[in-house]
């Protein structure tokens, strides 16, 4: 696999060894996708045990699978991270191992030998959780080439993978600037809440213990990726998510659950939970879930990524010219993300349109004859004959609060005659 500018890794022919078997393009879930599939049920949950949940992302579903697995001798395949701060998917045979799986890790994970080890496991008979994104889920079942009772597969609802250069460049700028060594590394803190989660980096320097946090929709790294500025091009057109990738179980952060149940929302991480087979239900202690059943129309309503594909930023292939030479990664990032003159002038002019709106309408009551009621006409020349008439003996009646162009736009109106 080797990188390409972006930092995104591509496989690579070494054209020496290769015997020209095509196995790689035939067993490719790029090339052959999938077919689309329904949930058989759809939840709301979140694990019982509040440490947990709070270690978590969203409802900590995925521990609850993994301690399922352990106990019963199985192996947990997960993402957690490598020395370097960066993103692999690895394995565990005890609790203590799946600890570093837990939260979510916005870089695209590498996948090195992965699939060979857990068919490694699978063909001695163990059983298998194997958590990854989408595309890795399908990756994984296409390189097995056959069905497994001892493997479960969990997903999740995928914004896209980021670049792991990005990740890296940003790290060497925040962090490691100033000999600062690092202790952990949290995407999703929720001590100010589930919804308003932070970006937390703790560090050393200099024998002191830092921490740098920022709420997720500040942080320069997190908006880049939360504005699709550095995800992978695939991903803009992936060709595994939306129960394409043929996962047991699909996990995700059920937002909207504030509107759609609030009995099971406390902002400390509520969980979408699509169970896609038989199996994935029992992968599954249900005892230690408070779960209610809810839909997959309900939970598209707030969740983009259940129905659709993440469309690149219009500056992202400019976003990637400009990396390698750019002196500061988080200036980049701001300029890259400024609306552009033609976005400001949309957001303006949508700010106003209303305001606009309205004062079109009362321009047009002057100019716009034809539109205008017998009423409205009798107004426009009202001054003079009110002036020349006796106010006491024509006035019929006097409304201070017409409403007939508008509650805002309301007119006084005095009526003349009959
Ligand atoms: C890149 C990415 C994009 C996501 N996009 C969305 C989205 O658009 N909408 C949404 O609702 N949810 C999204 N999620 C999922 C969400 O953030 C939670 O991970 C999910 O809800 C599970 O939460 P949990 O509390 O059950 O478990 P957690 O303990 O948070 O589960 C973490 C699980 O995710 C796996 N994981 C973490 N990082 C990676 C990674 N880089 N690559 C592969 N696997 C990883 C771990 O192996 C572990 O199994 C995304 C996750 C990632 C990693």
């Amino acid at each position: 696999m080797q990188p390409d500018s972006e930092g995104f890794l591509y496989p690579s022919i070494n054209e020496t060894d290769c015997i020209g078997c095509r196995l790689c393009e035939r067993i490719c879930h790029e090339l052959h996708p999938y077919e689309e599939r329904k949930p058989l049920n759809v939840y709301a949950a979140f694990n019982k045990d509040e440490g947990i949940r709070m270690n978590s992302s969203s409802g900590g579903i995925f521990y609850l699978l993994a301690e399922k697995t352990i106990s019963e001798g199985g192996v947990v395949f997960g993402a957690r991270f490598d020395n370097e701060w960066q993103v692999e998917l690895g394995y565990s045979e005890t609790m203590e191992d799946v600890i570093p799986f837990m939260g979510s890790k916005y870089v695209q994970a590498r996948t090195g030998a992965i699939y060979k080890e857990a068919e490694a496991f699978l063909k001695q008979g163990r059983k298998v959780l194997f958590s990854a994104s989408p595309c890795q889920i399908a990756g994984l079942l296409h390189y097995l080439r056959k069905e497994y009772e001892n493997l479960t597969t969990i997903d999740f609802v995928c914004h896209g993978a980021p670049s792991p250069k990005v990740w890296q460049r940003y790290l060497d700028e925040v962090a490691t600037s100033g000999k600062k060594a690092i202790n952990d590394i949290k995407f999703r803190n929720k001590s100010d809440g589930w919804k308003r989660f932070n970006f937390i980096l703790s560090y050393e320097a200099e024998n002191n213990s830092y921490s740098l946090c920022s709420c997720h929709q500040q942080n320069h790294y997190m908006r880049a990726f939360l504005s699709n500025l550095i995800l992978r091009p695939s991903c803009h057109n992936c060709q595994a998510k939306q129960g394409r990738s043929h996962s047991d179980i699909t996990i995700a952060d059920f937002w909207g659950i504030n509107n759609e149940m609030p009995e099971m929302d406390d902002d400390k991480g509520t969980s979408l939970v699509l169970v896609n087979t038989e199996r994935g239900c029992q992968a599954l202690d249900w005892s230690k879930v408070t779960s209610k059943e809810s839909s997959i129309e309900a939970a598209s309503k707030y969740n983009a990524g259940l129905s659709s594909l993440t469309q690149p930023h219009p500056r992202r292939s400019e976003f990637f010219i400009n990396l390698d030479t750019a002196e500061c990664i988080a200036e980049l990032i701001n300029k890259s993300l400024r609306p552009t003159f033609r976005r400001r002038i949309r957001i303006t002019l949508g700010r106003y349109k209303k305001r606009i709106k309205e004062r079109l309408e009362i321009l047009m009551m002057g100019f716009n004859k034809e539109e205008l009621t017998p009423l409205q006409t009798h107004q426009n020349s009202q001054t003079e004959q009110l002036s020349s008439i006796s106010p006491k003996a024509a006035v019929s009646g006097i409304t201070f609060r017409n409403k007939q162009i508008g509650w805002k736009t309301y007119r006084m109106e005095i009526r003349i005659g009959r």
